[in-house]
């Protein structure tokens, strides 16, 4: 129930409801002051009337500021939380409760200063500045306005003592408002630094470099985990080693750099040919694994061979040269209650069968 309310009024997007907190702070503490300034009615300081517009243009406002946030129609602002507004706002009307509350007045001065913490959350040096010199501005001319009309309640000295007090805090409070928004931002730059540092050490722990292809390291443990299912009673996977036919003499005719662009190739080619359940890992050199889960060997083969079909009949262009390429692969089906590894020497000896049965060809049992 109070779920639902907090839903209803702050809604579920967690920025939203920052903002509409925050707004609903500020509105809480203008009805407290709107209260507070009924007090000052009952003691015969302030006119009813008065006070009754002051409140229903302050408060009303703050009311106005909350729904337009959240009925979204700031989102496409800049700043959607409308700090800005919102503090020029409740600075107007504390200007307005200065000038009503007479002998009073005093109690606006606190108010001042939370309605400037309020800039912290979202405001940078500059902007603070200006919102203290337009508060100067404004209380510079309420208090001449008030010394002048009604000197009795707004004694000229002491409205220019008030003026001096605030001329030294309201830059004071803004400039610790910008050092704390600072310090906010750069807590958030390195957060993201972190995050994205994260991110690459992930992938290059996961990763082959040159290939892109998962390396041999996470291979091996994602292999492991299947071979652990089956174990548990899963279906079967089957396994295919996977090696390039006389690579070496593709490097040593075309460079190095061009027996580096098969291997993308071939890694390219083999992602686009798989299905989105198999896993294609670079296990070493010029030599590859596929995983085909929960896969029997039918399928399988199938499999291997569109991948060995689509190798040969690709040819790459590098610089200059144009160059073709095969491969020869030993596929196999797991064994229950069979560890990897004599999956693997089986998939290993099938492939050597391969080879020396004039390569280019896929080898099953
Ligand atoms: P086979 O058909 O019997 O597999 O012959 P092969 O020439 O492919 O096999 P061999 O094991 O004799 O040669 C593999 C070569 O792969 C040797 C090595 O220099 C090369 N190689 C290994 N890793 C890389 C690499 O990352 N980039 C390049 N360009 N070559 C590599
Ligand atoms: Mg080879
Ligand atoms: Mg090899």
């Amino acid at each position: 129930m109070l779920e639902q309310l907090s839903q209803l009024l702050f809604t579920a997007d967690p920025a939203q409801r920052l903002r509409l907190r925050q707004t609903g702070l500020a509105l809480v503490l203008m009805a407290v002051c709107a209260v507070v300034m009924q007090d000052g009615v009952r003691l015969g300081e302030v006119a009813a009337p008065a006070v009754a517009i002051w409140t229903a243009l302050s408060v009303g406002g703050m009311v106005l500021f909350f729904v337009v946030i959240r009925a979204g129609w700031a989102l496409r602002l800049s700043d959607p939380s409308l700090t800005v507004p919102q503090m020029l706002f409740a600075l107007a009307s504390g200007v307005g409760a200065y000038a009503l509350i007479g002998p009073l007045r005093a109690a606006v001065f606190p108010v001042l200063v939370m309605i400037l913490m309020f800039g912290m959350f979202g405001l940078r040096l500059r902007a603070a500045l200006w919102i203290t010199a337009y508060a100067l501005t404004l209380f510079g001319i309420v208090m001449l306005w008030m010394s002048w009309r009604r000197p009795a309640v707004y004694p000229p000295a002491v409205e220019l003592v008030h003026f001096l007090a605030l001329c030294v805090a309201l830059p004071g409070i803004s400039v610790l408002a910008g050092r704390v928004s600072r310090i906010r931002e750069r807590l958030r730059a390195q957060r993201e630094d972190l995050s994205r540092a994260l991110e690459q050490i992930r992938a290059m722990a996961t990763r082959d470099e040159l290939t892109g292809l998962l390396n041999r390291r996470h291979m091996q443990t994602l292999l492991e985990q299947e071979a652990q299912r089956c174990l548990r009673g899963g279906h079967g996977y089957c396994l295919a080693l996977i090696d390039l036919d006389h690579f070496k003499a593709i490097n040593d005719r075309f460079g190095h750099g061009a027996g580096d662009a098969v291997l993308r190739e071939f890694a390219a080619i083999g992602l686009t040919v798989i299905r989105g359940a198999d896993v294609l890992a670079r296990w070493g050199g010029e030599e590859f694994v596929l995983m085909l889960a929960e896969t029997r060997m039918p399928a399988a083969r199938a499999g291997v061979e569109r991948l060995r079909h689509a190798i040969e009949t690709i040819t790459l262009s590098h610089e200059g040269h144009e160059i073709s390429f095969t491969l020869s692969a030993g596929l196999t089906e797991s064994h229950p209650r069979e560890d990897l590894g004599q999956t693997l020497e089986r998939a290993d000896k099938l492939l050597y069968k391969a080879k020396s049965e004039g390569r280019n060809r896929v080898v099953f049992d």
